[in-house]
């Protein structure tokens, strides 16, 4: 889409370049959100791609994964074994659109437009990711995934801020399970919960990362294996009013197809447990 309203190009080579930024600017990262709508309000793109943050590192404290990585490149890459856990990075590439969006989508690019739809928000907080953020004339600092994003659209980001990086925590990658649970009313439609459920074997901890269905996204945990009861405790606890009220399903609906994702994703993760299904 030729973006009328915007008049300024840059391409940066690095973003102490950009500290003086102004209110009509956008980071441009893939772009396959910001090319695919009227952007009335920006009037200066300003390109990621030569800062050179699209890194898949892994480090003795964990995975850090850069702002411009190419979501398809988490398919490609070849992540430690005992790192069970990376397989919900590859569902949110596989859950989020076609291959096309994927080889031309970033991460960072999904995380900071925090659609409800995003993919990689529940991902993230289920596997207790942080994120840092580089902001002008100060020092980075981090946040955890769970609190980057306040609603649907919305993160904690000021103006000229940036997410630098996605750190991920040795101990959420090994030996943890993991299962991406997604509904839409239609086949390839827009989400309407989102569930990432990941289960420690040994321990017996359970992180659900719920997307899609609410605000912004939610972590519910639990020491044991939850049962049936737990998790509808655990969903009745947090008022309707967290949870999306649209055209696609009432918040109830919501909340209650979330509820059955989690029941799904913990149930595939244990069904091996004595043999039987849980539920
Ligand atoms: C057919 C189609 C289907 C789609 N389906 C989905 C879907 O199911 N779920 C979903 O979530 N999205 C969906 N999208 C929207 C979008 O394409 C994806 O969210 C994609 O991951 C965005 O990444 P990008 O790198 O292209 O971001 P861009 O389009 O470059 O940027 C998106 C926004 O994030 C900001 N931004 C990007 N990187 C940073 C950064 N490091 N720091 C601060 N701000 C930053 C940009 O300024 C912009 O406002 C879809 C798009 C299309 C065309």
């Amino acid at each position: 889409m030729d973006l009328y309203s915007v008049e300024t190009y840059l391409r940066p080579k690095s973003v102490t370049e950009v500290s003086d930024w102004q209110p009509d600017w956008n980071w441009l990262a893939g772009g396959t959100w910001i090319f695919n709508e009227v952007q009335p309000q920006v009037k200066t793109l300003v390109d990621m791609q030569q800062f050179d943050w699209s890194e898949i590192e892994v480090t003795p404290q964990g995975l850090s994964i850069g702002t411009t990585c190419i979501q398809n490149d988490l398919l490609d890459f070849s992540f430690p074994k005992p790192w069970s856990a990376t397989e919900a990075l590859k569902d949110a590439v596989r859950e989020l659109a076609s291959f096309k969006l994927s080889h031309a989508a970033t991460v960072g690019g999904n995380i900071c437009l925090a659609l409800s739809a995003s993919t990689f928000a529940p991902a993230m907080v289920a596997l207790n990711a942080s994120y840092e953020i580089w902001r002008p004339h100060n020092e980075p600092y981090f946040v955890d995934a769970v609190d980057f994003q306040t609603a649907p659209q919305q993160t904690i980001l000021q103006p000229g801020e940036v997410l630098r990086s996605i750190k991920i925590p040795i101990w959420n990658l090994a030996q943890w399970q993991t299962s991406f649970k997604r509904m839409a009313v239609c086949t390839a439609g827009y989400a309407i919960a989102i569930v990432v459920t990941a289960y420690h074997p040994q321990t017996q901890q359970v992180r659900f990362g719920i997307g899609g269905s609410v605000k912004a996204p939610r972590l519910i945990e639990f020491d044991t294996v939850p049962t049936l009861e737990q998790i509808v405790g655990a969903i009745r606890e947090s008022p309707l009013q967290l949870y999306i009220d649209d055209e696609r399903g009432s918040a109830a609906y919501r909340q209650h197809i979330t509820q059955v994702l989690m029941q799904r994703g913990i149930d595939e993760l244990t069904a091996g447990i004595n043999g039987k299904r849980r539920y």
